[in-house]
């Protein structure tokens, strides 16, 4: 499985971003998870800069544009340069501040441009009787895929992320049942922009308030490839015992 966490502005101090990237090493070489971290851009520099282990680097985002007269931006090359193989993109958090399909796409078209594995996040804000979320699901999905050849929608991770199940408790989280039935969904709408087994393989995540009480069964019944985590995965204690759970 896929173990991506989030980090956010969670993780503030060197000290921490160093013992975090310590447990992830550790767990890693015991493992035959694939581990991401994405810790905020300036600590992913140093970190990545002495990394010989199966953990691999993600960035929280990227910019929409290239290089140039941009100031305060984290252009794709320079994630990449700083040692991300990987890049965040749509972010509900991201979305929350205007970010919308379009900005989405361009970023991603950036990140693939220079070699960057996007991790596209995709949810619904809420559920509704009528079954609209899964409308609005698909145009998140069709909007990034349209403009992009089979080549390149092959290398793109899905996260979905309901953002209700967010920031939650792991009981106000996503069932096993509805999370099978959401991949299922997924993977349907995948399979009308990608060719063969394109669909099949493309991994989907899951994150919204995963820990331990709840990874392992989520893990198991849904049909997903990993998770995106992340409250439980910047601390010590519940990163450990979250991946001791699965
Ligand atoms: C997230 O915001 O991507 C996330 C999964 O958060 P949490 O695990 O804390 O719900």
């Amino acid at each position: 499985m896929i173990i991506a966490t989030n980090w956010k502005a969670y993780v503030e101090s060197k000290e921490k971003a160093k013992k975090l990237f310590a447990l992830a090493k550790r767990l890693a070489s015991h493992s035959t998870h694939e581990f991401i971290i994405s810790p905020p851009m300036p600590f992913l520099g140093f970190l990545a800069d002495k990394n010989h282990s199966k953990v691999s680097f993600m960035a929280q985002d990227i910019s929409s544009t290239v290089g140039g007269a941009k100031t305060g931006e984290i252009t794709s090359a320079v994630a990449r340069e700083a040692g991300a193989t990987y890049a965040l993109i749509g972010h509900s958090e991201r979305r929350a501040i205007g970010e919308d399909n379009t900005l989405i796409t361009q970023k991603l078209q950036h990140a693939l441009a220079q070699g960057l594995k996007p991790i596209l996040c995709i949810g619904e804000r809420e559920r509704d009787v009528d079954g609209e979320y899964l409308a609005f699901l698909r145009e998140e999905i069709a909007s990034v895929y349209a403009t992009l050849s089979q080549k390149e929608r092959l290398q793109i991770i899905i996260a979905y992320e309901p953002i209700w199940a967010i920031g939650k408790t792991s009981t106000e989280s996503i069932t096993v049942t509805d999370l099978t039935e959401m991949i299922l969904y997924i993977r349907k709408v995948l399979s009308d922009f990608l060719s063969g087994r394109g669909a099949s393989c493309t991994p989907v995540l899951y994150g919204g308030s995963v820990d331990t009480d709840n990874a392992r069964a989520l893990a198991e019944g849904s049909g997903i490839d990993g998770f995106l985590i992340g409250r439980a995965g910047v601390e010590l204690d519940s990163f450990s015992e979250l991946v001791r759970a699965l």
